[in-house]
């Protein structure tokens, strides 16, 4: 028997609900903040990865899943964001848009040791500004992921804040926290020695307790920032003060990756434990530039989908709401009327499914009430005799014969009001 590699998930039709749920709500949320969706492809040149995410990430030195073709090495998409700088200055997008504001939610791949809550086919909901410096647009980004959040029905998350700075910045952030350790590295864990010399910043977030310790010593605040970068910093603070939203100031919060400059921001849910962010994000200032575009600053961030699902408190409910016919024909001659029958009401615009695995009456009415169907067709042979059809109302149990027409009409009456109140209660929902 074949099994799924591990690390990866089917979605089984009882789950899908709560995803197509939370796609829909982003679709909407992102809608409702402007953005356009952008589809790219899961396959990009390994290099375009190394270029931007930093040779020394954990992602690139660990966890890319590459594949050979002939001289060129492929890689399953890591995340999101470096193919869309890559799509942005491939497709001239700076001279076609510019300002550009766009989503995409789609799985993502990383080498991960299979362990939990981590895994090898993952998915992210996230989004892109390219084109702004406009400190305000920050401020928007965070409200942005706030308003997701809040529409999956997720609370209790803390949103923490921290400014890398520019580039010249970040250097000196690397400089001061180089300067603060050098005599201190026998105090360090074995992976930030190797950080020490190759990837310095991340040694600011190690869960390693010795390793804090050392680094809180190093009074990291906000002194490595430039005057420009630290005015772009308080007007962010002060405008999510503005829209009322909360946060904690973080200077040890960098970020895995090498792209990212100015502002950094990642969410964490106390359900999660300490390891886990729902999400992150922030400015990659250089990025563009770096990938052979030009100068353009950008802001983005990106949520996993698993993980705001184990989070979300969202009952599944189907937003498009179906009212199931259910039709049960009882011999060949009723079995021909049935087709045509369900054809017609289909064409209509309702959902209508019969009963393909030759049951019983009993038994047909089982599974209409198993698959929850709100009405039942029967037709049978004294029902062909009188050119009628019975109505079964699953509701309330009620039972008529009708004609073709009064049929019609009362599946109008009985299910185009249902659905037109499940609609109106979606929208509500969403505004
Ligand atoms: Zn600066
Ligand atoms: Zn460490």
């Amino acid at each position: 028997m074949f099994k799924r590699i591990p690390g990866t998930k089917d979605i089984l039709p009882e789950e899908v609900s709560r995803w197509q749920q939370i796609e829909r709500i982003a679709h909407r949320i992102f809608t409702i903040y402007n953005y356009q969706e952008i589809r790219f492809p899961i396959l990009e040149e390994a290099s375009l990865f190394n270029r931007s995410l930093g040779n020394y990430s954990e992602v690139v030195q660990k966890q890319m899943f590459l594949t050979r073709s002939g001289k060129d090495i492929y890689a399953l998409r890591p995340e999101g964001t470096a193919s869309v700088a890559r799509a942005y200055i491939e497709n001239n997008l700076d001279k076609i848009k510019g300002l550009l504001k766009v989503y995409y939610i789609g799985p993502m791949f990383r080498l991960e040791r299979p362990q939990k809550g981590r895994l090898r086919q993952f998915h992210h909901i996230g989004c892109e500004v390219i084109g702004s410096q406009d400190s305000s647009l920050d401020a928007e980004i965070i409200s942005l992921a706030d308003a997701l959040l809040n529409s999956f029905s997720i609370n209790d998350y803390q949103i923490h804040l921290n400014s890398l700075g520019c580039k010249k910045d970040k250097h000196l952030l690397a400089q001061i926290i180089q300067n603060g350790l050098k005599d201190k590295l026998d105090r360090l864990c074995a992976d930030c020695k190797r950080r020490f010399k190759v990837n310095i910043l991340r040694i600011l977030d190690c869960k390693n307790k010795d390793c804090q310790e050392t680094i809180k010593q190093l009074e990291i605040q906000d002194k490595h920032l430039c005057l420009g970068c630290k005015t772009d910093f308080e007007e962010l603070k002060e405008n999510l003060r503005l829209l009322k939203i909360d946060y904690q100031i973080n200077p040890y919060l960098v970020r895995g990756l090498d792209y990212y400059t100015g502002m950094v921001f990642e969410i964490t849910h106390k359900r999660l434990g300490s390891q886990d962010a729902l999400g992150a994000g922030g400015r990659y200032d250089n990025l563009i530039e770096e990938l052979g575009g030009h100068s353009t600053p950008a802001v983005g961030f990106a949520f996993g989908v698993e993980r705001l699902l184990l989070v979300s408190n969202f009952i599944p409910y189907n937003l498009e709401s179906k009212k199931l016919i259910y039709i049960i024909t009882l011999d060949k001659e009723a079995k021909k009327l049935g087709l045509e029958l369900m054809n017609n009401l289909r064409k209509k615009g309702f959902c209508v499914d019969t009963d393909y695995e030759g049951k019983t009456l009993k038994g047909a009415m089982r599974k209409a009430n198993d698959l929850k169907a709100s009405f039942v067709i029967i037709i049978g042979e004294d029902e062909l005799k009188k050119g009628v059809f019975t109505l079964r109302d699953m509701l309330s149990g009620g039972q008529k014969q009708l004609n073709k027409e009064q049929l019609i009409q009362e599946l109008n009456l009985g299910i185009g009001l249902k659905q037109q109140s499940a609609k109106n209660a979606t929208y509500s929902y969403l505004r």
